[in-house]
């Protein structure tokens, strides 16, 4: 079974969710932790996550992903950007600890003017402060686009933050279709190629979920503007490929492309109705 689901709104709790998603014809989904723009979290409200859990097992979902709101930066040159960072991410990551194997994805940030390295050192290091060795839940980095000074937009970037971690073992990498297209790897003509040069960079073993989203600009533009499936330049065939790859075919697709839940719900069947079961 396909294991395909969509970014939700969180407003309303998280059983309202599951509940949400069970509705549109999803498995599984992705959430923001706290408004994406940062702000505080919300209190736990545990009896909510319980019915949540409750759901998600019943009805055999595959790992939900929980955002990190896209605001927060671990490579701002100000280091009480870096704090509130460290901050969000350590509160995130003990609330993830009551929703088993649900994962954290997060953007590595952007260095501004400090250059990549520098970007690295500083995303390496908080990590290094907020990963703890009793955790459960499974970190991501995301592939980005390259959007300005975006860390994260190619593979090798990814690899050497990782290495720069001694809990390592926690990290994984979440790809964005759309993100690595933008970033000009060619999904479309040559996935094969594409995944091969994540192996051998980082390791397919890493590799934990993907975010599917077609593209409103051409390879290598550095943009990052999502599309619906099929609306944008990568394309229904390619996206098609993507999930009945071998090496990709089992783990879960989170769309984010712009809709509502009627066109979440049209997504989602469709791409059931492409996937090929042997
Ligand atoms: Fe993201
Ligand atoms: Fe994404
Ligand atoms: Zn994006």
């Amino acid at each position: 079974m396909l294991n395909i689901g969509c970014h939700l709104s969180s407003s309303k709790g998280y059983e309202a969710m599951a509940k949400v998603a069970l509705s549109i014809g999803a498995n599984t989904f992705q959430f923001f932790t706290r408004n994406p723009r940062g702000g505080k979290a919300k209190e736990v409200n545990l009896a909510d996550i319980e019915a949540m859990n409750k759901i998600l097992q019943d009805n055999n979902f595959a790992p939900i992903l929980a955002h990190a709101p896209y605001t927060v930066n671990p490579c701002a040159a100000d280091e009480k950007l870096r704090s509130f960072a460290k901050e969000v991410f350590s509160d995130d990551l003990k609330v993830l600890e009551l929703i088993p194997g649900a994962m954290y994805n997060f953007h590595p940030g952007s260095h501004v003017k400090q250059g990549a390295e520098v970007g690295i050192e500083k995303i390496a290091d908080i990590l290094n402060q907020v990963l703890f060795k009793k955790q459960n839940t499974i970190v991501l980095l995301e592939t980005m686009a390259g959007k300005g000074s975006e860390v994260g937009r190619t593979f090798e970037e990814l690899e050497t933050i990782i290495e720069k971690v001694e809990l390592n073992e926690k990290l994984g990498v979440c790809l964005d279709t759309c993100h690595i297209w933008d970033g000009g790897y060619n999904i479309q003509d040559d996935l094969d190629g594409v995944l091969k040069e994540f192996d051998a960079c980082i390791g397919l073993e890493r590799l934990k979920a993907i975010h599917l989203n077609d593209s409103l600009n051409i390879c290598g533009s550095h943009k990052d503007r999502h599309a619906c499936i099929g609306k944008g330049n990568i394309g229904l065939d390619a996206l098609t490929n993507i999930i009945n790859d071998p090496r990709l075919k089992n783990l879960p697709f989170y769309l984010e492309t712009p809709n509502e839940l009627p066109g979440y719900a049209e997504e989602i069947a469709l791409m059931r109705s492409l996937y090929k079961v042997e």
